[in-house]
Formats: structure tokens, C-alpha cells, sequence
């Protein structure tokens, strides 16, 4: 079966399917939100699109609570299941193209959802109805999931698992190229300061980051009382960093901001966190608890990223490095708590190294506590499900690269036994939300013919 060849015949109907689901806005409206449509009217829209789309090919379908649902074809015990998702993040402002149209330009297609996760999404579908056509005989089930609400929080699929089959093996379009097998566990930690602030504390507040999976790139103090020194010093302290910052008053109170530079936190070390580089500043400035507030930060967080300092910090080759963001960080009149976003690898013994840090910090001003868990996600390179989807790969693409590991967390991590697959290709910008995000055709119909080929593979006869 050549593949690639039947998807370039085909292109024009997947442009048009996918300038259809890109016309849907499809963004999460939690006001809107009810029983019937319970991420708002966008979102359930664009999943009754496809699941029209999929009862005109002739297959099965399902809406399952109005979250999330699914499009099958074959037969057998066992299931591969294709996991997508048709919501969109806001468009955000500084559009050249109309984010709801899908217009194309140059062999782009662009609009909101265009590569995440739209078009992936319509690859996935034409590969379907591709292998559908061919008239290839099928011994397993193949399921299209289709969920509304991957971009805030995975309502959809928690909903859609509860009440549904879980795919023997599955792949999820909605990441790279060529197969991300690895994803790091990801641990939501808040650290408080063990004493209350007294009455007559130097430092008044502290803030900084509005997420925890981010680097802040803004961060502000109000001090009581500063030194003859103190703007000196800052002055110099800025210099020495070769960073941006003030030191004003207002009302009988210092204050004091600081900018770095905001990065993902799977990557802090591609940030400036400037909340550590306030941290560092004020403990030349400080006393009492504040004092105790910038030195657990600068001691923690300031030295490298791994958690050394607490005992956190772990390798392994299949992951990386375990690394912490601290994205939120407050200090008022209650108290003072840094909340962290914690990447571990995936052979992390989570619980051991918790109860490490625990001791370590019984010494400590701060405590730790444990607000979410999301377990690593890992399929050995050596699994027929990863050899399968990476040779296909490899056929149409000529690309021997690696197999990669991820810190972030990918929608296949809801599956058992899932990889993310495609479909941003080695070297591709990464337009996901952000303005004039686009699908190069090519790409697209590339894309089809890989999807078309591992589904045919994996639930052929
Ligand atoms: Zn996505």
C-alpha cells in the first residue's frame, strides 16, 4: 500500500475537514459550562464534528458525557486506541491570519489548533478512514478518543476512562516526532515557613509567578526599613546578575522588583528565575523571618535547579536530570510558602527521596508538603509498540533520530500503555499557542500516511 501517495489524493478533503474543525472555536468557556455542555458550547461543537464525521465514514461512535468521545472501526479483543483532542487554548492577541478560518499561505495552514491539536487530529482521522478504504483486514479494534478539555486539565479523558475501555496500546498525535516514550513524573510541592511573621517584620511581602509550570520573570518585595547601603548595594547587585530592576518608595515602604526571564518549568535552567535573584539580593539586606524566607530560597533553589540541597536530585539515562521550578512564591503577614513544580525522572523512587527531604528539613525553617502526584510515564524502547512505530517513521521520513523523553507531561500518559507520536517533525518551530500557529501541508499529509501505515501495522491481520 503506498500510503503517502493515497494521502496526497486525499489532501484537499483533509484541508477541508480540518478548516472545518478549525472554524469550530473550540475554547474551554467555563461560563457557559453546564451538564450539557459542560466546557461550553466550542468544545462540544467540534466534538460533535467529529463524531458526525466518523458516523458518515461508517464507523462506530460514542459521546461519552458530553466530554469526550470516540470514532471506531474493525474488530477483535484488543484495542488500539488513537488519543486526540479537539479544544484550543485562547487565541491571544497579534494574529496576521484569522485564527478560526484555517487559511492557507505558502504550504501553511494556519489557525488556532492548526498543530495542536487540530491538524494532528485530522491526520489521525484521514489515516483512519485511509486504512478503512483500503479494505485491509483488521484484527483489532482501532478507536479514535477524542477529548474537549486537554488543554485545562484533563476532565475529558478522567471522565471518558471512568466509564470506558482502557486500549490495550495506543498512541496520541499531539507531540513529536519521532515517538516520546519517557515522561518524567511531575510532583506539586509547597514549601511554608514553619514560623508566622512577627509584627515588626523587615520584610513585608514578597511575590512572585502566577503558575507553578512556569519560571517567574517578575518578582516584588516591599521592605520596612533599608540600609544607607541598600540602594547602592542594588545598584551593584543588578550589575554583577546583568539584570533589570528598581528600588522605589511608596508610602513609607520600599520596594523592590526584579525581572528574569520566564522558560517552561521542565526547563528552569533556560530561565532567569527572579524570584531566586530577589531572594539573593535580600538576604545581604535582611533579618528575621524574611531573612530565613530569601536564604531557604537562594540555599534550594539558588544553586542549581536539582533539588541537591534537599537531597531530591536524580539521574537516569532514559529521563535526565529531576529538576524543581519554584513558579509561585508569596511572603506576607500569614506566613511564607514557595510552591514547586517538581519534574522527577521516571525511575524515581519518589517515596524514599520524600522521606530524605522530610529529614533534611526537619533542621530546616520550612516544611514540605506533597499537593499532587502524576506518576512517570514510560514504554521500554525495546516494546514491540515503540520498534513498530518508530520503523514506520523511519520508512517515510529517512530520520534515524533518537526516541525522546520528555519533563512535560504528554496527553499518551493517560493511556496504560501509550507513546506520543507526532506530529511536530524534528527541527519544527513549536507554534502551540502561540499566534499564527500553523501546519505545514506537507507535514500533514505526511503525517497521514504514517498514522495510516503504524495503524495498519498494529491492528492489521
Ligand atoms: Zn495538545
Amino acid at each position: 500500500m503506498n500510503w503517502l501517495q493515497i494521502a496526497r489524493e486525499r489532501q484537499e478533503e483533509l484541508l477541508a475537514e480540518l478548516q472545518q474543525l478549525i472554524s469550530i472555536e473550540s475554547v474551554l468557556d467555563e461560563e457557559a459550562a453546564s451538564k450539557e455542555m459542560p466546557f461550553g458550547k466550542g468544545p462540544l461543537d467540534a466534538l460533535d464534528f467529529m463524531l458526525k464525521r466518523g458516523e458518515a465514514a461508517g464507523m462506530t461512535v460514542k459521546n461519552v458525557d458530553q466530554m469526550a468521545g470516540h470514532i471506531e472501526m474493525g474488530q477483535g479483543q484488543e484495542l488500539l486506541g488513537i488519543l486526540c483532542h479537539v479544544d484550543v487554548v485562547p487565541v491571544g492577541d497579534g494574529w496576521t491570519y484569522p485564527p478560526f478560518e484555517g487559511r492557507v499561505v505558502d504550504g501553511k495552514l494556519y489557525g488556532r489548533g492548526a498543530i495542536d491539536d487540530k491538524g494532528p487530529t485530522m491526520a489521525a482521522w484521514l489515516a483512519m478512514k485511509m486504512v478503512k478504504d483500503s479494505g485491509i483486514t483488521l484484527s483489532k479494534r482501532v478507536r479514535m478518543i477524542i477529548g474537549t478539555d486537554e488543554e485545562s486539565g484533563f476532565r475529558c479523558v478522567k471522565r471518558y476512562f471512568e466509564k470506558e475501555e482502557m486500549p490495550t496500546i495506543g498512541f496520541a498525535p499531539d507531540a513529536d516526532f519521532p515517538l516520546i516514550n519517557a515522561e518524567k513524573g511531575i510532583a506539586h510541592l509547597v514549601f511554608s515557613l514553619k514560623n508566622k511573621p512577627t509584627s515588626n517584620e523587615q520584610l513585608l511581602s514578597f511575590i512572585a509567578g502566577k503558575r507553578i509550570n512556569m519560571v517567574p520573570d517578575f518578582a516584588e518585595a516591599k521592605v520596612a526599613t533599608i540600609s544607607q547601603q541598600t540602594a547602592a548595594n542594588f545598584q551593584k547587585f543588578l550589575q554583577e546578575n546583568g539584570a533589570e530592576g528598581s528600588l522605589t518608595n511608596e508610602h513609607n515602604e520600599y520596594i523592590i522588583t526584579v525581572k528574569g526571564k520566564s522558560a517552561h518549568a521542565m526547563e528552569p535552567e533556560k530561565g532567569v528565575n527572579a524570584a531566586v535573584l530577589l531572594a539573593k539580593f535580600l538576604t545581604t539586606e535582611l533579618a528575621g523571618n524574611g531573612l530565613a524566607f530569601a536564604q531557604f530560597i537562594v540555599d534550594v533553589f539558588g544553586k542549581d535547579h536539582y533539588g541537591t540541597a534537599l537531597q531530591l536530585n536524580y539521574y537516569d539515562e532514559m529521563s535526565g536530570e529531576t529538576t524543581l521550578n519554584p513558579g509561585m512564591l508569596k511572603f506576607d503577614a500569614n506566613g511564607g510558602t514557595i510552591e514547586v513544580s517538581m519534574r522527577y525522572a521516571v525511575t524515581y523512587s519518589f517515596e524514599e527521596k520524600m522521606t530524605a527531604a522530610q529529614q533534611v528539613l526537619e533542621k530546616a525553617d520550612f516544611t514540605m508538603d506533597i499537593v499532587s502526584n502524576s506518576k512517570p510515564h514510560y514504554v521500554s524502547e525495546t516494546d514491540e509498540l515503540v520498534q513498530t512505530l518508530v520503523a514506520v517513521y523511519q520508512k517515510y521520513t529517512n530520520d534515524f533520530s533518537q526516541v525522546l523523553s520528555t519533563g512535560g507531561g504528554t496527553y499518551a500518559r493517560v493511556l496504560k500503555k501509550g507513546v506520543a507520536f507526532g506530529m511536530l517533525f524534528p527541527g519544527e518551530a513549536d507554534v502551540a499557542h502561540q499566534k499564527d500557529e500553523f501546519v505545514e501541508i506537507e507535514n500533514l499529509v505526511t503525517a497521514a500516511a504514517i498514522y495510516a501505515e503504524a495503524i495498519a501495522k498494529l491492528a492489521g491481520e
